[in-house]
């Protein structure tokens, strides 16, 4: 009997020994657009407790990299929270043709489902589209749904994606009435915590202040001028320039968009985050729960002003205290240090090519509809068919939807179309490349280091029938301010840092693909790898 009881109490104890290991939260942060190199750019302007208290007190995977193209906010999401690729999740690009609909689809559209707390058609979304579980998901399996899930952005999709399909709730801004909100897909009625927020008008508040910069102009010595051709504008604006007149802005757009284009945007995007951990007590369950939140102003940001804008800088030194303040947060709400962080983003940025080809780098605007035209010409002049023929029906993602009825009608294949194209397009000096999709199966060009990423970037039911390929450098923008997109360094690398509870210190600067994430974690929890990942694990994050 003694023996037993001593038995008993070991099993106990060494179950509550394991139980006590994992955290109480996970919190995965995404910065929209976040270069690697901004960590380190903007680093001298960093305060303390943010950015550099996760570089200092964590573990830095300096080379981490998306494996696929498109590198959009869609499927940067999706990949970092499920441990695979466009390929398997299906989370194409932010849009992609639907050939039985007939028309574009939207990566996280749901006419089945409405708002929750705000107009209607800003809540018609949800994961439906995705075909794999996140890790939220898999946390949430591994305890019969007691571990709870919540994502948070300003963008539906980078709210929705990474929390997955069973989540509790996702929440994003409706920008016509500056509420947070939901859809039907997940509640009936927003939670008393988040009714509460939005009753305080956050939005009104923030965007009643000017955006002025934190340090004095000429202190932002690693970017432009502040005054720059290159750069968009709000509306209402005649130059870029500091201060930006956020009242006026305002007033001009007649609604709360403008929140998505300042740092205000991240400081509300934070502020939500720390009610919504409040408010569903994550963390004081038995079991781990997840928050996803994902900044997504400096998306906006930089899309309007570039990597060389003193804006882009500003940004970034401003989520700095905004990170700051969740890190103190999270360090008051679990003083025991329970729980982990980790911050990445879904893609990064390409210089902003007015800008740099003055020092004579290559790089320009890529233009699809003049490619698609192109294209669609060589094709109707081979078969001697009418300017009305239609053989390409969308281009998008960098690829071409070819029309099956009109290869039926003049008995042609897709291989053969992009016979027929490819001269043409190869004319132009942007273009590297132009290849069906069905070469990605044949094991052509195998000395091609780049070619697994578009493997791994191709649905076979979502993506295009032909990949059209540009030079390092290009991109398809306004001539103002800047975009990604493309497999290259610029919109591939970007920064991942673990942080929290059994987390080394130091950096490992060994190559590290944006779907070992998942993985990662999901072996320290000591949870199934959710269904569709296919990363390895980065060993040395977590304390054996
Ligand atoms: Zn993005
Ligand atoms: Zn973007």
């Amino acid at each position: 009997m003694k023996r037993l009881l001593i038995l008993m109490l070991a099993v106990v104890f060494t179950a509550g020994a394991q139980q006590a290991e994992r955290p109480k939260l996970v919190v995965g942060i995404v910065v929209d657009q976040m270069r690697y190199d901004y960590l380190y750019r903007f680093w001298d302007m960093f305060g303390e407790g943010g950015f550099k208290e996760l570089v200092k007190n964590g573990y830095s995977c300096t080379s981490t990299h998306y494996n696929y193209l498109p590198t959009f906010t869609g499927p940067g999401h999706t990949s970092i929270f499920t441990g695979t690729a466009p390929w398997m999740h299906g989370i194409a690009g932010n849009n992609w043709f639907d050939r039985e609909l007939g028309r574009s689809v939207y990566c996280a559209e749901d006419k089945t489902v409405t708002a929750v707390g705000g107009t209607p058609e800003q809540g018609e979304y949800s994961p439906r589209r995705l075909l794999v579980n996140s890790i939220a998901d898999e946390m949430r399996i591994s305890n019969s749904f007691k571990s709870k899930a919540i994502g948070i952005a300003i963008k539906e999709r980078s709210s929705i994606l990474p929390a997955g399909h069973s989540a509790n709730g996702a929440y994003w801004f409706d920008e016509i009435l500056g509420n947070w909100i939901s859809s039907t897909y997940y509640m009936k009625e927003l939670p008393k915590w988040a009714e509460d927020f939005n009753k305080k008008k956050r939005p009104e508040q923030l965007l009643s202040q000017k955006w002025e910069t934190s340090y004095p102009l000429a202190k932002y010595t690693m970017c432009g001028p502040d005054d720059s051709d290159h750069e968009g504008l709000f509306k209402g604006q005649t130059r870029p320039v500091f201060p930006h007149d956020i009242p006026a802005i305002t007033k001009a757009l007649g609604n709360f968009s403008a929140i998505e284009g300042t740092p205000m945007g991240s400081t509300l995007t934070k502020e939500f985050a720390i009610e919504a951990i409040k408010g569903e007590n994550l963390g004081k369950g038995e079991f781990t729960d997840l928050l996803a939140v994902s900044f997504s102003s400096p998306d906006y940001i930089g899309h309007r002003y570039g990597p060389q804008a003193i804006e882009t800088a500003d940004c970034y030194i401003k989520l700095d205290r905004d990170i700051k303040d969740l890190l103190d947060f999270l360090k008051a709400q679990f003083p025991k240090g329970d729980y982990v962080v980790f911050l990445t983003a879904d893609h990064g940025a390409a210089e902003v090519p007015g800008f740099v080809r003055q020092n004579h780098i290559d790089c320009g605007m890529l233009d699809f509809s003049a490619y698609t035209k192109t294209a669609e010409t060589a094709l109707r002049n081979h078969f001697n068919a009418g300017d009305e023929a239609k053989f390409i029906l969308n281009t998008n993602n960098y690829q071409f939807y070819f029309n099956y009825e009109m290869a039926k009608k003049y008995k042609t294949t897709v291989e053969e179309m992009v016979e027929i194209i490819k001269p043409e397009l190869m004319k132009l000096p942007e273009i590297r490349d132009v290849f069906p999709v069905s070469d990605l199966e044949r094991g052509t060009s195998a000395f091609d280091p780049l070619r697994s990423k578009f493997v791994f970037g191709t649905n076979k039911k979502r993506s295009g029938d032909a990949w059209l390929v540009y030079n390092p450098g290009w991109l398809s923008h306004d001539t103002k301010g800047t975009s990604h997109g493309s497999p290259y360094e610029y919109d591939a690398h970007v920064p991942l840092v673990f942080y929290g509870m059994n987390v080394n210190k130091g950096e490992y600067r060994g190559h590290v693909e944006i779907t070992d994430i998942a993985p990662t974690i999901a072996n320290y929890l000591k949870i199934m790898f959710p269904n569709g990942s296919f990363g390895r694990v980065i060993e040395g994050v977590f304390k054996k």
